[in-house]
């Protein structure tokens, strides 16, 4: 009989890359987790243990790892998808956001009737590193009007301290290091 998916079985699973992209960074490769049926399932019951259908009207997923499991989420939860785009790539009306980077900036963009105001939305990337990233987000959905129930993600730098970016809104995350 298999147990139940574990944290561990994920962290486990997840392969560390060095220096890649650039030398000094030690890339988490969640590839691994996807292509087991076991491992991929278990770490989207993780990812939405304690809400149920009905409870969330929209997953917001971060581009591009971070559309695999909110789209998989919104699925288990009945609910709809809402991507959180590099700029430039979404061809309606959008909202943008920048953040600073070590070197240069970044922009994150969503489409301006993406969510509705007080839609209940549950945010999802793979990776929560500076929190750079999911701030920008998050101020686009704050922006919407979204009442955003919580950040999640399968993983989380802590030495980085993303989330101190993400004031106001629970952070939680499956596997640390
Ligand atoms: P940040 O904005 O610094 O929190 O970076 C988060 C984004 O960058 C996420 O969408 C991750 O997919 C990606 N990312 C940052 N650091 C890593 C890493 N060490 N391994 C894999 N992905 C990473």
């Amino acid at each position: 009989m298999s147990h139940a998916v574990t944290a561990a079985d994920l962290r486990n699973a997840v392969r560390n890359v060095p220096d890649f992209p650039k030398p000094g960074i030690q890339f988490k490769d969640i590839t691994p987790v996807l292509a087991d049926a076991r491992l991929f399932a278990g770490a989207i019951d993780l990812m939405t243990d304690g809400y149920a259908p009905g409870s969330v009207d929209v997953v917001v997923g971060i581009d591009a790892r971070g559309f695999i499991f909110a789209a998989a989420a919104a699925q288990k939860l009945k609910c709809g998808f809402v991507p959180v785009r590099k700029a430039g790539k979404l061809p309606y009306q959008t909202i943008e956001q920048s953040y600073d980077l070590e070197y240069g900036s970044n922009t994150v963009a969503m489409h301006v009737d993406a969510v509705k105001p007080g839609a209940r939305v549950l945010l999802l990337d793979d990776l929560l590193a500076t929190g750079g990233t999911s701030a920008a987000a998050l101020a686009l959905l704050q922006k919407l009007g979204a009442n955003v129930l919580e950040a999640r993600f399968l993983i989380e730098l802590k030495f980085l301290d993303g989330r101190a970016n993400l004031p106001g809104v629970p952070v939680h995350s499956l596997i640390a290091y």
